[in-house]
């Protein structure tokens, strides 16, 4: 499966991510990607930026080393009613917006509540996908999910970190989201989440889950630069 993006990167200004956002457009030049999405922890996070970075992150070019740069924030969802912690005059100005549940900064409660404020979330027009939502902290409904995505146009990512590294235990979680992305047909993307250069366009585990469900390769937004830029277009985003 060949892609040409990859929409979930971080850099050194998360705080604990360890390549710069120069590393990381080489790395994703290296593999041959068209375009990356830089999508730094939103301010909650423990050493994460704090909005200034936000507002100031147009400075970067559009374009490094022929490889389209988005920039983006993955905020936190911090509260039941699905808000982030990124205001709406900052999010309105950025390329893209994800979002999902993180430790320190987001209610765990019961999988009803949780899989309330994801949908409450996947409602909030502010954000333009929703990230790991396997992460077991935060145990969601996966036919629910899905189905709002579904209704809603949302972006959900299958995030290839959960399959290894990050948030132990995702794995069924992953699997039982990703089988009712094939049967409902929604769009997901492939999302690295890499918090190291080298990590940029590794979608090795997320691609071996897909296949394994029968996503069918249609549904993968991050295969073509040309999806995202309408699908972004769609959400309102000035691409
Ligand atoms: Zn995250
Ligand atoms: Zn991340």
């Amino acid at each position: 499966m060949k892609f040409e993006a990859d929409l979930h990167v971080h850099s050194v200004a998360s705080g604990h991510a360890f390549s710069t956002i120069a590393d990381n457009v080489q790395a994703a030049a290296k593999k041959g990607l068209k375009l990356i999405a830089i999508t730094d922890h939103g301010p909650k996070m423990p050493g994460a930026p704090h909005l200034y970075y936000f507002y100031n992150i147009r400075a970067l070019p559009k374009n490094y080393l022929d490889v389209e740069i988005l920039k983006g924030v993955e905020a936190n969802i911090i509260d039941k009613e699905g808000n982030i912690d990124i205001p709406e005059e900052v999010a309105n100005k950025l390329d893209i917006v994800l979002a999902g549940f993180h430790t320190y900064c987001s209610p765990s409660g019961t999988v009803v509540e949780n899989t309330r404020a994801m949908i409450n979330a996947i409602n909030n027009p502010l954000i333009d996908m929703i990230v790991h939502p396997g992460n077991p902290e935060f145990k969601v409904d996966p036919t629910e999910i899905v189905l709002a995505c579904k209704e809603n146009g949302m972006l959900l990512e299958i995030n290839n970190s959960s399959l290894g590294t990050s948030r132990a235990g995702s794995y069924c979680n992953c699997l039982a989201i990703a089988e009712k992305a094939a049967e409902h047909g929604i769009k997901v993307a492939v999302g690295s989440d890499a918090h190291w250069a080298e990590q940029v366009g590794n979608f090795a585990s997320a691609v071996e889950l897909v296949s394994k469900v029968g996503l069918g390769e249609n549904q993968i937004i991050n295969r073509s630069v040309h999806e995202i830029h309408l699908y972004l277009q769609a959400r309102g985003r000035g691409q």
